[in-house]
């Protein structure tokens, strides 16, 4: 069959899923990037009243409801010590749909960029410079938008270092994606580098798209966002209650920016999506305006199982950077190392599925019980020593 588009032919179907369909079914998960943990109960109750009280028949604002907006207002003022006005939020169907609406609103594919701004080749769309290894997203996302990846190396520590972004903008650059702390490297950005970044999109005029969220799952160090530093409005945020509140099936985000970039984006959301599915904006607000244990709980937890894991991998021999958020650690591996520990029984994802850096490490998502991560551990420590 042909006819499609070369957009979506640059595109594959991610390689994460083949790694689960390769393992049995009796196999131990840990490559799902997605925290064991139900939704909370006042969240849950929102939209279960949403719902019996006919406020989802309808569809809301194009943006959202005004009160889930203020609740993200809210949040932001709480979190992040941000003053953003709800006009300038749009709520997205996840993360996913904010990332992107950003990149569909920034990025020039080549046929529509005005042949005297055309200053790389004929054929090539803006760049877009992200991780590498990064959030598999960030690449789709820019060839779906028509633009050119341009993934950077990260330091030892897989942090994302400014200087790199900043050699690699080029005058064909629209935008660089932060992602703090990270998918698929657990890495958490220092508050001197997410300073530098929004010196960097202020200074080169490029976008820099800050994705938050795995905000709350910070074990060292603090989380801070590049919008903190923002003065030019060339940062926007992206943000969801998925990790955050175990909210991953629920389907809610959602995108800050100067007025002018949500106006943006908001052509593209109103015509893809309408609005974000009602139930989840209910749930959402409920999340972000009710109590804040389960976020703290959550953390916890995620910190206890990422100890025991590290020292599972000291035990090992396996050496790996200390993952200071989100629930993900990425150890160096020897070759043969993901095929044997799946063929084990235990899902993990190989680091290239991240990029080409992510070659010779592998993802490991720490978002299962201590005791089923302590199974997982000893197989992998057979697997370790088989290898040797
Ligand atoms: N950004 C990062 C770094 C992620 O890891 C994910 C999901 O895994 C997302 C964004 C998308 O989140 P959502 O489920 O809210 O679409």
């Amino acid at each position: 069959m042909t006819g499609f588009s070369s957009r979506v032919e640059a595109v594959s179907i991610s390689g994460i899923r083949e790694v689960f369909e390769a393992a049995g079914e009796d196999a131990i998960n840990l490559g799902l990037g997605q925290p064991d943990f139900p939704t909370p109960d006042h969240a849950r109750e929102a939209a279960i009243e949403a719902i019996q009280s006919g406020k989802v028949d309808a569809y809301t604002s194009n943006k959202g409801t005004l009160e889930l907006r203020e609740a993200i207002a809210e949040k932001h003022a709480r979190d992040n010590d941000l003053d953003v006005d709800p006009e300038d939020i749009i709520a997205t169907s996840g993360g996913s749909e904010a990332l992107h609406i950003a990149l569909e609103a920034h990025v020039d594919s080549a046929g529509h960029r005005p042949a005297n701004e055309r200053t790389q080749s004929e054929s090539a769309g803006q760049e877009v410079i992200f991780p590498d290894p990064g959030f598999v997203s960030y690449d789709a996302l820019t060839h779906l938008a028509g633009g050119t990846p341009k993934p950077v190396g990260l330091r030892e520590d897989l942090t994302m270092a400014p200087e790199a972004v900043e050699e690699a903008i080029t005058d064909d650059t629209a935008a660089f994606v932060v992602n703090s702390p990270a998918n698929p490297t657990g890495a958490v950005q220092s508050p001197e580098d997410m300073r530098e970044f929004a010196r960097i999109a202020d200074e080169h005029d490029v976008l820099c798209i800050s994705d938050e969220v795995y905000e709350h799952q910070v074990f060292e160090g603090e989380h801070r966002s590049p919008a903190e530093f923002d003065e030019s409005g060339n940062v926007v945020v992206v943000n969801a209650c998925s990790k955050a509140y175990s909210m991953t099936g629920w389907r809610l985000g959602w995108v800050t920016g100067a007025t002018d970039r949500i106006e943006r984006m908001l052509r593209v959301h109103q015509y893809a999506q309408a609005c974000a599915s009602a139930p989840a904006q209910y749930a959402a607000e409920a999340a972000l305006t009710g109590p804040q244990d389960p976020v703290a709980e959550m953390r916890e937890a995620f910190q206890e199982r990422r100890d025991i894991l590290l020292s599972g991998f000291d035990e090992m021999g396996l050496e790996c950077p200390t993952p200071k958020g989100a629930f993900y650690a990425m150890p160096k591996v020897p070759e043969g190392w993901v095929d044997e520990v799946i063929e084990r029984g235990v899902v993990v994802v190989p680091g290239d599925a991240f990029g080409e850096n992510g070659s010779g490490y592998a993802r490991i998502s720490y978002a299962t019980d201590t005791e089923t991560l302590r199974e997982a551990i000893d197989i992998m420590a057979d697997a370790t020593a088989a290898l040797r």
